[in-house]
């Protein structure tokens, strides 16, 4: 029984052993992390098409650890997510991008990720309302997206947080909309006021078909019931034009904007000619 003990357990590869340590390290340096001032926020711009001008932000987390350098959100939010760490991480960056908004011009709006662990516990969406209403920012200026896999976990749980939201005066966004598995039971049942478009039907719409339909038939979908629609992820001018063309009219991707450091959206803004 020793012998086997000490044997490594077959079923872990040295690449699974390795990426358990890096997760490791990674959640140890986030725990001791001072969040206020390693995390910060990206804002990059939602285009409304028709009119040439950004008219929201949504801010995207950037962690730069002393140790560790940058290590990139899909990475840390990921590690967060699998504990209670996460709903440390949006109350510090909820209120970091509440700042910032409320330094922009009153018709800005700002979007801002949430997680299936804020969304899933009635003490956190709790203290997400205390920020929002503290911030002085005004509700209506505020959204907040959610993903799919938010809403698999606990549908009457997930539903109970975003009609909170909506009763605070805030909006609800349907993030990576077509990557889950029942898209559209959650359009039908909960309380929605966007749905956002994955990238990953824009990546190829030059040349798929089937892309473009599906881009066309979720633009119908949103205008039929009466919510918005943004999508993401365009990077040329192509691109942008085709999504144009299938009736998509706010648009998020590099084509117009990467994401911006937090003290350059007022220049980006008196450049758009908006402030
Ligand atoms: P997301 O919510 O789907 O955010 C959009 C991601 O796509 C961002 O990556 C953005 O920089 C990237 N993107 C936008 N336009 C383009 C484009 O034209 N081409 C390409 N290749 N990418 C584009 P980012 O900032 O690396 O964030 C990755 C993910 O990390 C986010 O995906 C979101 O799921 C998560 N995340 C970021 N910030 C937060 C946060 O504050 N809270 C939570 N819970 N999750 C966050
Ligand atoms: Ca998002
Ligand atoms: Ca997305
Ligand atoms: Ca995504």
């Amino acid at each position: 029984a020793k012998e086997h003990q000490r044997g490594r357990p077959t079923i872990f590869s040295k690449s699974h052993e390795t990426e358990i340590r890096t997760r490791s390290t990674i959640e140890q340096a986030l725990r001791c992390a001072d969040l206020e001032s390693e995390l910060s926020l990206c804002f990059q711009p939602l285009f409304d098409v028709a009119h040439q001008r950004p008219i929201a932000f949504e801010a995207l987390a950037r962690w730069h650890n002393p140790e560790l350098g940058n290590i990139p959100p899909n990475v840390f939010i990921a590690i967060a997510e699998r504990t209670e760490l996460i709903n440390t991480l949006t109350q510090v960056l909820l209120r970091k991008a509440l700042d910032a908004a409320s330094t922009w011009p009153e018709e800005i709006h700002v979007s801002f990720n949430l997680s299936v662990r804020d969304i899933l516990s009635v003490d956190s969406m709790t203290r997400i309302i205390a920020i929002v209403q503290s911030s002085g920012v005004e509700p209506g200026r505020i959204g907040f997206e959610v993903t799919e896999s938010a809403l698999m976990g606990d549908f009457e749980q997930a539903h109970d947080a975003i009609a909170r939201l909506r009763a605070l005066g805030t909006r609800v966004s349907l993030d990576d909309f077509g990557t889950g598995y029942s898209s559209l039971s959650y359009v039908h049942r909960l309380p929605l006021d966007t749905i956002k478009i994955d990238r990953s039907f824009v990546l190829d719409i030059e040349t798929r078909a089937t892309s473009r339909n599906i881009i066309r038939t979720i633009v119908d979908l949103c205008r039929n019931l009466e919510i918005g629609c943004v999508v993401e992820g365009m990077e040329t001018e192509a691109q942008a034009d085709i999504l144009r063309d299938l009736g998509c009219n706010t648009m998020q991707g590099y084509f117009f904007s990467k994401p911006l450091a937090e003290k350059d959206v007022l220049d980006f803004l008196s450049l758009s000619e908006v402030s």
